[in-house]
């Protein structure tokens, strides 16, 4: 009998680990939050609403991104959809929810010559018809507002739980606790989100900052956008696997990363390699 292998996906480099970051509504601390995310290689997914350019704002941290600004200040990062115009989408008709995101996603796929296939719910609310609607307009994952506390990997990109927000008072506890994990038997991801005007409102930069600077540089995690992490994710699942684990096919256009028996593979674009 041939002796079985342990075959698991990686993240890329053979990393077990993936930070990511979620911010919504494209207001103009934005600029300042992705200035950071530069500063220290982290990457993020802006949800942003191309429909209320011209709505009317009291305090100054209301204001919002031109559309026309989008393309130069998220390169690097994932702009996504948050909708056209923010309504709690739950309580909508079905032909104002493929509206929301169908016209949000033509907006922002003009301003940015790139295709647009992630969300994060407005008010966070979804129901199964929301899911599946977006589904069918293309939307491949949605981050809601519900914290989990934890490192799981999520079951269901369309329902996108984060770890937390930056205002969790458990932070700071998490992201230290996520960079002291060394096991290597599952993937873990850590996910931060919240809405840059926080930090304007709440006089608080000095926390995603601290964030910042102590997550950034780690060897053993991946930086990724939302949309990095569910392509790769894709990817490895279109890998063609022979039965005795003895070689594999990666058909994608990028290489996908896998340990067998704990060593680190690169699987590279459209070849066969041994295992
Ligand atoms: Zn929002």
């Amino acid at each position: 009998m041939n002796k079985i292998k342990n075959i698991y996906m990686t993240f890329p480099e053979g990393r077990h680990k993936v930070l990511t970051l979620s911010y919504d509504d494209g207001k103009i601390a934005d600029r300042r939050l992705v200035a950071l995310f530069n500063e220290y290689n982290l990457k993020g997914t802006f949800n942003v609403n191309s429909g209320l350019m011209d709505l009317e704002y009291k305090e100054s941290y209301d204001e919002r991104i031109p559309i026309s600004e989008y393309k130069e200040l998220y390169k690097g990062h994932e702009v996504a959809c948050h909708t056209l115009t923010h309504p709690t989408i739950a309580r909508c008709p079905k032909e104002q929810i493929v509206q929301q995101v169908i016209e949000d996603r033509r907006n922002l796929e003009s301003a940015l010559g790139k295709t647009v296939r992630g969300m994060a719910y407005p008010n966070g609310s979804f129901d199964d018809q929301v899911v599946d609607i977006f589904k069918n307009c293309g939307i491949v994952h949605a981050r809601t507002v519900h914290s989990t506390l934890g490192f799981a990997m999520p079951s269901d990109f369309l329902r996108w739980n984060p770890t937390c927000s930056h205002s969790n008072p458990n932070l700071e506890r998490l992201y230290k606790e996520f960079s002291d994990l060394h096991k290597t038997q599952y993937l873990y991801m850590l996910y931060v989100w919240g809405h840059s005007y926080e930090f304007e409102r709440d006089n608080n930069w000095h926390i995603i900052e601290k964030f910042a600077k102590e997550m950034s540089g780690h060897d053993d995690i991946w930086y990724a956008t939302n949309i990095e992490i569910v392509d790769y994710i894709d990817s490895y699942n279109r890998v063609q696997f022979s039965v005795n684990g003895d070689f594999a096919y990666n058909p994608n256009a990028n290489s996908v990363w896998i340990e067998v028996d704990k060593k680190a593979i690169e699987l590279k674009p459209g070849s066969y390699t041994n295992l």
